[in-house]
């Protein structure tokens, strides 16, 4: 199904966006930026380019989702990965299986043990994984095997105790089985969770709004229908928005057949004309409303200012 997300939507909108503000930035307070971001998905790219400076002389950042709905504040969340690998000790299985010690028991433990933490944790928190290795034949007790997870939460300090649940389960399942086990955290870079900023996300709704598109009310798309995304870690160092725009009828999620249809449809192509639009139409006003930019620098530090993420992951 290819990736299914509309990522040409994305980098359309933001093309569009730039060569009209560009246009008229010259008249304006200010310049304007293109940013891409290879590795968007899966790479955290946009944390690396913000560790290599990319973002310092930036005062506001905007882009956008395609999506199935207009919601001007999406609830991103935050998600880590996670490989957990456990070492066992490899015997016959039949002739002498009390010399082996079993590391893809190690590893059926942690599965568990993850999956009793998901009645008991927040409801905006999700924990999904997968078993990448399991042993290499049934009569030899498997000296190691591994799983990968990722770990999403809604809040930087909701993630990091989702974090700590998660490290104390794959410690306990190597205790139980005899087993030892290596965690290794983001083995790419840590997806923040998306602060929107309001300020700017109200003026994305009045603009957008002026191509016919709706946006939704902060609050009505549920915190749990959500993905995360590495704009997330841009937007705790510089005030950011990421709406979402509609290219499909309500109910189709991203990252399924049907949305890979809508991608390359004539709503799609509308979306990145009103995307686009939308897009500069809130560059513009940013640039030529001081106004703006005060209540924008307002809302980012009453809502903590720039943290340090490199901290905040310690
Ligand atoms: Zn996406
Ligand atoms: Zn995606």
């Amino acid at each position: 199904i290819g990736h299914a997300c509309g990522h040409n939507v994305i980098c359309a909108t933001a093309v569009g966006a730039f060569l009209a503000t560009a246009e008229v930035a010259g008249d304006l307070d200010g310049s304007v930026e293109l940013i891409g971001t290879p590795a968007e998905e899966g790479g955290g790219g946009k944390e690396l380019i913000a560790r290599a400076g990319g973002f310092d002389d930036v005062d506001a950042v905007v882009m956008l989702h395609p999506s199935s709905f207009e919601a001007a504040e999406h609830p991103w969340i935050g998600v880590r990965t996670v490989d957990v690998t456990y070492h066992g000790l490899a015997a016959h299985a039949a002739a002498m299986p009390f010399k082996g010690r079993n590391a893809l028991d190690g590893a059926v433990n942690a599965y568990q043990g993850m999956a009793q933490l998901r009645q008991h944790m927040l409801p905006t928190d999700r924990v999904h994984g997968i078993i990448t290795e399991g042993g290499q034949k049934p009569n030899i007790v498997p000296e190691r095997a591994a799983l990968t997870f990722y770990l999403r939460s809604a809040e930087p300090e909701t993630l990091a105790v989702l974090v700590q649940r998660a490290e104390d389960i794959f410690t306990a399942a190597a205790t139980m089985s005899g087993t030892t086990v290596e965690i290794g955290w983001d083995p790419t870079p840590v997806y923040l969770p998306v602060r929107n900023n309001h300020p700017l996300a109200l003026r994305w709704a009045v603009n957008v709004g002026e191509r016919g598109r709706v946006s939704l009310p902060r609050g009505i798309v549920p915190d749990a229908l959500t993905g995360s995304t590495d704009l997330g870690n841009v937007s705790v160092r510089v005030p950011a928005i990421h709406p979402t725009l509609a290219i499909a009828p309500a109910g189709v999620t991203i990252h399924s057949p049907e949305f890979t249809a809508h991608a390359r449809s004539a709503a799609a192509d509308q979306g990145v004309v009103d995307g686009a639009i939308g897009l500069a139409l809130t560059a513009v006003d940013f640039l030529c409303d001081p106004e703006l930019r005060t209540s924008v620098r307002d809302d980012f530090q009453a809502a903590g200012g720039t943290l340090d993420v490199a901290a905040l992951l310690a």
